[in-house]
């Protein structure tokens, strides 16, 4: 089956119960036994309950992997897929790493005594240049956020796997519709479902994805041990929510492509980053690991004027944290996404007081663009 079709007839369509066409929300947090010697399927909902198993059963298809787990948030996911590392491990890291990861890594993380270095991932030797005898694992974002930078994931899971190392890929901007990092040879996939994969500004929640058998069963172990699972009614809105996929991401991925093009034209845009461009560094590598450049772009404005102006008096996009929704949401990574990154970190990585991020929603792209020439200028 392709891909649409695994988002609507996949293993989460029926009720295996009852055959109701919308999993049920299995709104319960334990369950009767009949035997003291065999315990049934479920016994309390932290390990298993089925709303939770229905959606991990059809993000773990649509990657490609053998199994998905459901958490509460993306950096629940995040930091739950951390806790496979111990005191000592060595991790190497894209340098403009979404901001809740920087924090977590570095203030939380790095408390328990898990060193990282930030490296430029768009750069293969830069990676394996930082690779020392006490490191685990290469932990990537592409496109990265929020300047859009592309790692050659490929090329990287081949160092990784050539040194013993586990390659860890946050894909929320992709979504398993335009990348599937597992096939091109990666260990275990990140997202925060909060973006496209639910996909309508309603829901906060994160998933870990495997292939490998032995890796689920730790990332399992994870899962229950440490216990930051998504709960049923959550996992019921991102069900219905993913059933959509591919007709938003297209649909959004269209309106990109376009207001990209208008930005790129703009005499007061002074940069575009959008792995859809050519002109973009990274856009070859991009095409050859992903079947399309997403909804999500970046643009650096030619003075903080014009940037607050924007931000400001925009009204049909949200000016607010987060992306991948139904309507289109501008952000501004210094204050939001990567408030949480010193000033002086957040510089080094190029994310300016004039970089403004936006995630393109449903909205016809010929009122959006009109929207963003009221403010910007025509
Ligand atoms: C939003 C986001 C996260 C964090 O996810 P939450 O669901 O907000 O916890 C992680 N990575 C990327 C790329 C994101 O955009």
């Amino acid at each position: 089956m392709k891909f649409a079709t695994r988002l609507i007839h996949g293993s989460h369509a029926v009720d295996p119960a009852t055959g109701a066409l919308s999993i049920p929300v299995y709104q319960t947090s334990t369950f009767a036994q009949q035997s003291v010697d065999h315990f049934g399927r479920y016994d309390y909902a932290r390990s298993g309950n089925p709303t939770r198993e229905a959606l991990e059963e059809a993000v773990a298809d649509l990657e490609g992997g053998s199994r998905a787990f459901a958490f509460g948030s993306g950096m629940a996911a995040i930091s739950s897929t951390l806790m496979l590392f111990a005191p000592g491990d060595h991790l190497v890291v894209c340098e403009d790493v979404y901001g809740g990861a920087f924090r977590v890594m570095t203030r939380l993380f790095g408390q328990w005594g898990l060193e990282v270095t930030f490296v430029d991932a768009t750069s293969l030797a830069a990676i394996e240049g930082a690779i020392r005898p006490e490191t685990r694992a290469i932990y990537l974002e592409s496109p990265s956020n929020p300047l859009l930078k592309i790692t050659d994931l490929q090329g990287a899971a081949e160092i990784a796997r050539r040194r013993g190392l586990l390659t860890l890929v946050d894909s929320t901007f992709m979504t398993p519709y335009l990348q599937r990092p597992l096939e091109l040879g990666c260990d275990i996939v990140l997202h925060s479902g909060t973006k496209f994969l639910n996909g309508h500004s309603d829901v906060v929640c994160g998933f870990a994805v495997v292939k490998d058998e032995e890796l689920g069963r730790r990332i399992g172990f994870v899962q229950n041990a440490f216990g930051a699972i998504l709960g049923p009614q959550d996992c019921w809105l991102t069900l219905r929510g993913l059933r959509t996929l591919k007709i938003r991401m297209e649909e959004s991925q269209r309106s990109a492509i376009r207001v990209a093009a208008w930005l790129d034209a703009h005499p007061r845009v002074t940069r575009v980053y959008y792995p859809g461009l050519e002109s973009h560094p990274g856009h070859a590598v991009h095409a050859s690991q992903a079947s399309g450049p997403g909804a999500v772009l970046s643009f650096e404005l030619e003075s903080y004027e014009v940037t607050k102006r924007l931000l400001e008096g925009v009204d049909l996009a949200a000016f607010a944290v987060s992306l991948g929704g139904v309507e289109s949401i501008l952000s501004y990574p210094a204050k939001m996404s990567h408030a949480a990154m010193p000033p002086s970190e957040r510089a080094s990585r190029g994310i300016s007081d004039t970089l403004v991020r936006l995630s393109v929603g449903l909205e016809d792209v010929d009122d959006l663009i009109d929207d963003l020439a009221r403010l910007i200028g025509g």
